[in-house]
């Protein structure tokens, strides 16, 4: 993630780059070497100022600003537990129910409970945090890459919708927060933060012209261009498809330097033509390059001076990554920080290493941080188990940012300065290392999720209940489903589910094709608003899609995993695969597919506030 664009100038005055990385290097040795130190002064001032809100009187903290009390007595949650207190935030109850600060909005978070976003209560303070942390990244960066104040960065970077409460709080994107707030808007001179993308191109509310305008501006800069990015691996992927499908139409424009008509934002048009100029040179380029058979290494041939592609790849952003080598010709693929609406987290401080060896080194300055130790079941899946809900002697097995061991796996656990108290975000990390004293974690992956395509996250349960309502459709031709898994595909662009039926036929009515049509959709409209937002809004996630398989796929595929080594009496039909040769099984086995016909239903918001507003 990059830091603030800005379109401000250079100074007069000197701008000492140097300097300036260097006290932030030395920030982060600060930190890191006195990592417990920090963490203890950063609970206390949390406690302390938030000493009288209703939530730790309801809990009897009476006050205590140490670790040890707050352990004790404070449960370890997750956001069903403070739902309850997030809903009357909600309607408008001001009293310091959560945070002695005021809220100042709701971060709406891709995690979701009943079908909608999770609601992150946060305070305007919180934004210096997350300036701050952003501001870490370049001068890590230029430690190993050199000269990077020497051009500009391409990043992609979107806003997207928000909604009101009831008691007319904002809930939106902790990134659309971020890009709209001043910080990001008027951030002071830095060399580092000259970028492709005027401001109003990233604050366009309208994803097309927002695209658009972004790579209009990428490719008449092209020569300053030292790198590229968007946040995440599938964002920068959907903007090379989007010159793929409209560089026709940008090479016009440069051409004849003026602005598609189908440009209609004001603010949009002004910008661009402060840097759009009749280019015919230019145009003949990138026609030359986008016109040619295979678009191996468009980026570096569109953009030759680029250096490293600054997108996240760990998680389940990793299955893009033979994509983008494919479309960089292998360039440095780079991961910079790891954050979440909850609290910004931690940056990467060795940011060239291979994206299967990224770890970042969570920064001790932005929350309280414990870890839940998690066990893996070993077997096929190599299954994650995390309780649901602790027990006391598990609440007692959470350890500090400094105590954990290396090579363990944990749950990440925070208590921030906006009102969450040992809260599971539900990742699990794995320790890699310590800079200093600070851990310096692997992502692993997220708790309970198994399919995900951009910023969705689907887990079982959600899927589960997709299915069975979707099923509902087969009856009347008397079938039923025998056995379902599911697929991420991202060999398309957007990737899309897949779901592989195994169905068990009594009737003699064949079933027309529209019927599994329905079926889809029935799913999509089933799923979590982060994944119709993706499929409505975003256009980030394709049609879903049923593959139809064989009869007896689904004993082949338990065949396969036994040959693995799955013990036979404790083998479950994976939900979600993943491993190649087991998709490739299935395909081989599918005898009909069908989509989903048209978009699910989705609007910005939660579905009861509809009604209230
Ligand atoms: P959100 O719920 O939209 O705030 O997204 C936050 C979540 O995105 C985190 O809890 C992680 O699961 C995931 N995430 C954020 N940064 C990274 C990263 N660098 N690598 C892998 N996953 C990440």
């Amino acid at each position: 993630m990059p830091e603030a664009p800005k379109n401000t100038h250079k100074p007069t005055t000197d701008y000492n780059l140097e300097l300036k990385n260097k006290k932030t290097l030395q920030f982060i040795e600060d930190v890191t070497s006195n990592a417990d130190e920090v963490q203890k002064k950063v609970l206390e001032e949390i406690l302390s100022r938030n000493a009288h809100v209703e939530y730790f009187q309801r809990h009897g903290l009476n006050g205590h600003t140490d670790r040890e009390t707050f352990k004790t007595i404070m449960p370890v949650i997750t956001y069903e537990d403070i739902q309850p207190y997030v809903d009357r935030i909600a309607n408008g109850d001001t009293s310091p129910i959560l945070s002695s600060h005021p809220i100042s909005e709701f971060l709406t978070s891709s995690g979701t409970s009943g079908g909608e976003r999770k609601l992150m209560p946060t305070i305007e303070e919180e934004l210096g945090r997350r300036s701050l942390l952003y501001s870490l990244l370049m001068p890590v960066m230029s430690q190993f890459v050199p000269g990077l104040d020497k051009g500009k960065g391409m990043y992609f970077l979107f806003i997207k919708s928000e909604a009101k409460t009831p008691s007319g709080l904002v809930a939106r994107p902790v990134l659309t927060s971020y890009y709209k707030s001043t910080h990001f808007k008027d951030r002071p001179y830095d060399p580092y933060t000259n970028y492709t993308s005027p401001n109003e191109t990233i604050l366009c509310p309208d994803s097309y012209q927002s695209m658009y305008s972004q790579m209009l501006c990428g490719l008449c800069q092209h020569k300053e261009v030292l790198r590229v990015g968007a946040v995440f691996a599938s964002g920068f992927i959907r903007a090379i498809k989007f010159l793929e499908k409209h560089w026709r139409f940008l090479c016009n424009d440069i051409r004849t330097g003026t602005i598609d008509s189908q440009i209609n934002d004001q603010s949009v048009r002004e910008a661009v033509t402060k840097i759009l100029k009749p280019d015919p040179k230019l145009a003949d380029f990138i026609e030359a390059e986008c016109s040619k058979d295979s678009w191996q290494g468009i980026i570096t041939r569109l953009w030759p001076n680029t250096k490293y592609v600054d997108v996240i790849v760990t998680g389940t952003m990793s299955q893009y990554i033979p994509t983008l080598d494919y479309y960089t010709n292998g360039l440095p693929l780079v991961c910079t920080m790891y954050a979440s609406s909850e609290c910004y987290f931690g940056v990467n401080l060795n940011p060239l290493c291979k994206p299967s060896e990224v770890s970042y080194t969570l920064i001790p300055t932005m929350a309280y941080f414990e870890f839940l130790p998690v066990q893996r079941n070993n077997g096929v899946n190599s299954s994650i188990s995390v309780p649901k809900t602790l027990n006391e002697k598990e609440q007692q097995e959470l350890v500090d940012l400094v105590d954990v061991k290396l090579g363990q796996e944990y749950e990440l656990v925070v208590t921030t300065y906006s009102g969450l108290y040992r809260y599971r975000v539900g990742d699990v990390l794995r320790v890699a290392g310590f800079k200093n004293n600070a851990p310096q974690f692997n992502f692993i992956c997220r708790k309970n999720v198994v399919l995900c395509i951009d910023s969705d996250k689907t887990d079982e349960v959600e899927l589960q209940n997709a299915v069975k309502n979707a099923v509902n459709h087969l009856l009347p031709f008397d079938a039923t489903l025998a056995e379902y898994t599911s697929y991420a595909d991202t060999t398309t662009i957007p990737g899309h589910y897949v779901l592989y039926w195994e169905l068990s036929l009594n009737g003699t009515t064949p079933i027309p094709p529209s019927v599994f049509e329905d079926c889809c959709l029935t799913i999509e409209e089933s799923l979590n608003s982060v994944y119709r937002q993706g499929r409505v809004c975003d256009k980030s996630i394709g049609p879903l899609e049923i593959k139809i398989v064989e009869p007896g796929t689904f004993d082949k595929l338990m065949d396969y995993a036994i040959s693995l080594g799955a013990s036979i009496n404790q083998y479950k039909t994976p939900r979600c695969v993943k491993f190649a040769p087991i998709v490739e099984l299935l395909n081989s086995r599918a005898v009909s597919s069908f989509f989903s016909p048209k978009c699910p239903k989705w609007f910005p918001g939660h579905k009861q506030w509809i009604n209230m507003n």
